[in-house]
């Protein structure tokens, strides 16, 4: 057999461990693993001296967003120019029906948007704002269609927050069919007072953006769902999306200590940044909910995310300019009408691998579990993809391990023109991505072609 594609002299690691040898690839998928492959290919990729890893799975973007007044900077292929470039090559976004509109509708236009840009590939989940029986009696099919995981929010009153009595209907339905829960953990009720008392006193500073989201009200509503979701029952899979708190972590382990399948995602500027950035001439670009937070709970992430207590991690990608940051307004306006999002895609390998595992807070294996294993496990698409095995899908990032970067605007590709982890020194660079056995990056350029990306549908049961 002839290969299109054969990687020599890898060292490889996977979620089991690491190996050396060659991989071949044929028709985009993994065909050979072996520690001397002799065959003839028609490609043939030295990458000795570099480290491969599953190609990641960003499980939270949100391209082409509607929120807040605004549609993010992003649009699929600007977003999933920046994936590949970062090594992520399947994403999972959330699509986001408007309000009234059926989750059926949403779905294809999401695919509309999506099929024409994409050079990533990618995955959907469900945004469910409210509650009606055509929205219930859609979420087979919805899953059907392979979108097997919905997010439902507890924050942004008026806007997407349900109530408790939603949530619990909601999730009972969603697990009858055997879909995964996302739950956005902050009380929207408490949030709402407080920023209106904060604008009432004159109080309207970027940094009040945090002031206005304590911990407590993250671990209080971690609290709240795990015990309502709990009561539903053991067929509940549920995970708290962008876990910002050690505490709203340790809630969850409780209840998986018990039996119930119940995680936590994080995402890199929890781990890497702290409020002071709210305080900055550009604090409002550091604006995302729930917020960035001390030191301490900094720490208290990195070593939950090093034990495996934290399943995964995605970048919660939502990109504004600062035009529409400031919207369109010479002066930083009042911090509730800032859009809330940051930039992560492109970033989440050279802050998990520079500062993680360069550092020896976690291992390589810890590495490729948050950010391809367990993903792809948890919204039905491993072992096509977030494996290295005869028959997944020839996804792969390649990092230099020994690279030093100095991260600036001009080596990432989003649609904006700064990034917030400006000036960081990394050590460690994605500097080669394969997607479906195709280079899609090499060495700063972006070489995938717009649309080549495909719908990856989620299957059940996830998690095996
Ligand atoms: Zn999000």
């Amino acid at each position: 057999m002839s290969l299109d594609l054969l990687i020599k002299n890898a060292k490889v690691f996977t979620h089991a461990g690491p190996f050396e040898g060659d991989i071949g690839v044929k028709h985009g998928k993994i065909v050979k693993i072996s520690g001397d492959i002799q065959e003839q290919a028609d490609k043939t990729v030295n990458l000795s001296g570099k480290y491969v890893v599953p190609g990641l799975v960003d499980g939270h973007t949100h391209m082409e967003f509607p929120f807040m007044g605004e549609v993010t900077a992003d649009d699929f292929y600007h977003g999933t120019r920046a994936a590949v470039a970062g090594g992520v090559t399947t994403i999972v976004d959330f699509i986001t029906p408007a309000p009234g509109q059926d989750l059926m509708t949403a779905y294809k236009q999401w695919r509309e948007k999506a099929d024409a840009k994409v050079m990533s590939d990618y995955g959907l989940h469900m945004i469910i704002r409210e509650i009606n029986p055509i929205i219930l009696e859609q979420i087979p099919e919805v899953i059907r269609n392979g979108v097997v995981s919905f997010k439902l929010f507890m924050a942004y009153k008026n806007e997407l927050m349900l109530l408790d009595g939603q949530l619990y209907q909601l999730i009972k339905k969603i697990s009858d069919n055997g879909g995964v829960v996302g739950i956005h953990a902050e009380n929207g009720e408490i949030i709402y007072e407080l920023i209106q008392q904060f604008l009432s006193e004159g109080k309207a500073d970027p940094v009040y953006h945090y002031y206005s989201r304590p911990d407590i009200l993250e671990i209080e509503a971690t609290n709240r769902i795990a015990s309502i979701a709990s009561m539903i029952g053991k067929n509940v899979k549920m995970y708290i999306v962008h876990t910002s708190t050690g505490e709203a972590v340790d809630i969850m382990s409780e209840y998986r200590k018990k039996g119930l399948k119940f995680y936590n995602e994080t995402t890199p500027h929890y781990l890497v940044l702290n409020t002071d950035y709210l305080t900055r001439p550009d604090g409002y670009r550091y604006i995302m909910s729930p917020p960035l937070r001390s030191d301490e709970q900094r720490t208290k992430l990195w070593y939950r995310l090093a034990s495996g207590d934290i399943f995964t991690v995605g970048s919660d990608h939502c990109v504004y300019n600062d035009a529409q940051k400031k919207r369109y307004k010479e002066k930083v306006p009042p911090f509730h009408e800032i859009p809330n999002g940051v930039p992560g895609v492109e970033t989440i390998l050279p802050l998990l691998f520079g500062l993680g595992v360069k550092k020896d807070i976690i291992s390589m294996e810890r590495f490729v579990e948050v950010t391809s294993y367990n993903p792809a496990k948890l919204f039905g698409l491993y072992p096509k993809k977030g494996a290295i095995l005869p028959g997944s899908d020839a996804d792969f990032a390649v990092i230099d391990p020994n690279r030093k970067v100095r991260i600036s605007p001009d080596l990432l590709h989003s649609n904006i023109n700064y990034t917030i982890y400006d000036g960081l020194e990394v050590e460690g660079w994605n500097v080669m991505t394969i997607r479906r056995g195709e280079i899609v990056y090499e060495e700063g350029q972006v070489l995938g072609k717009k649309g080549s990306g495909m719908y990856i549908p989620g299957k059940l049961p996830v998690l095996v």
